[in-house]
């Protein structure tokens, strides 16, 4: 439930009622809601006696959250939440792109991916350190060292780095190298305990929908890291299961304005995973931006040809250089504007 707040009411009075909710073992959560304090109880309802809020000091009304995700629902929160990654703000008025290879493989390759993503406009840098592969023979990652490649080939630009988190008892090299935002990979979405775990942090999520989840399990998932209290969430639809094989994945371009009206977390997207294929990264980014999406997250390789791992499906810098006007071209086209300044926008008529 949604408890409104008196704009009267005293920093006392919003912390008893804040004392009396926790106390009946829910959780309280601030949120805005059109400009007026309120505080969501979160937890089972039932143990709130009927009518007792109401009648608390201070307590304008009550609402009910109708969607059974709570914290992730436009009804918590009506705006937009930027969710900030260092400088860089996820979810505004900015279309962010973070690029880099699919996998972390060598120091000399993470330098070449870093300067060619910075160049080609992307404002953070991705790079698996720990790969959840469908063979277990296949290459898993480099990791811990991994992990130094990565924050190594960030650096010298000021790029936040992405990366995917697998099993919580990384935690601490994730720390360790400062990984600044922690990807939930696909395959992860449901696995509830490494989702308490990051939910305990306040380090950014980027949460990939599963295989085959719909939206509201997708939603669901969401709302165990936020329950926690890390509302640092960022959605990614990187496609889904289908009955076609043509390409690897089918992306659900539809998704994104029904998220984005049924949350108010930041949407982006991975073409690169949906398509499956170099070619078709350009088509599905922009067509991702022109729904909506606040940014992409797209695999970019010095040398797709000799990638140790999604080659095929990764561009080269001077491909994704030239994505990323077009990117800026379609934000502007759609009333926003592209996050990376270097980039020379078209200038608005
Ligand atoms: C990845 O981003 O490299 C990855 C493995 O993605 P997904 O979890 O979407 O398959
Ligand atoms: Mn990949």
């Amino acid at each position: 439930m949604l408890i409104m707040i008196k704009p009267s009411a005293d920093e006392a009075q919003v912390a008893a009622i804040k004392s009396f909710v926790e106390d009946l073992g829910l959780r309280a959560i601030e949120s805005q809601i059109r400009k007026q304090l309120a505080i969501a109880a979160i937890g089972d309802q039932d143990v709130a006696p009927n009518g007792l809020i109401e009648s608390l000091p201070g307590v304008e009304h009550v609402l009910p959250i109708h969607k059974p995700y709570k914290l992730a629902s436009r009804e918590f929160h009506p705006d937009n939440r930027v969710v900030s990654v260092r400088h860089i703000p996820i979810g505004g008025d900015a279309i962010q792109v973070i690029a880099g290879p699919c996998s972390v493989e060598t120091p000399e390759q993470m330098l070449a991916a870093a300067a060619g993503a910075m160049t080609a406009g992307a404002s953070l840098l991705r790079g698996g350190a720990f790969k959840p592969r469908t063979s277990p023979y296949s290459f898993q990652g480099m990791e811990e060292e991994g992990l130094k490649y990565l924050a190594d080939a960030a650096r010298p630009h000021g790029m936040p780095v992405v990366t995917e988190l697998m099993d919580p008892r990384d935690i601490d090299l994730f720390f360790k190298y400062g990984v600044d935002v922690i990807q939930i990979g696909t395959r992860n979405m449901q696995n509830f305990r490494l989702l308490k775990e990051v939910g305990q942090l306040q380090v950014p999520v980027i949460l990939k929908r599963g295989l085959s989840a719909t939206i509201k399990e997708w939603l669901m998932a969401a709302e165990y890291i936020a329950a926690q209290g890390n509302l640092n969430i960022i959605l990614a639809e990187r496609g889904v299961r289908s009955f076609e094989s043509a390409y690897r994945n089918m992306l659900d371009v539809s998704a994104i304005p029904y998220l984005k009206r049924e949350t108010h977390l930041p949407v982006i997207v991975d073409p690169s995973h949906a398509g499956g294929a170099a070619w078709m990264v350009p088509a599905l980014s922009l067509a991702a931006i022109a729904a909506g999406a606040d940014g992409l997250m797209i695999e970019c390789h010095p040398n797709p040809a000799q990638a140790w791992s999604d080659g095929e499906q990764a561009l080269t810098p001077q491909e994704l250089h030239a994505l990323t006007r077009q990117v800026a071209a379609v934000a502007q086209a759609s009333g926003r504007t592209y996050g990376q300044s270097l980039i020379d926008l078209p200038k608005a008529s």
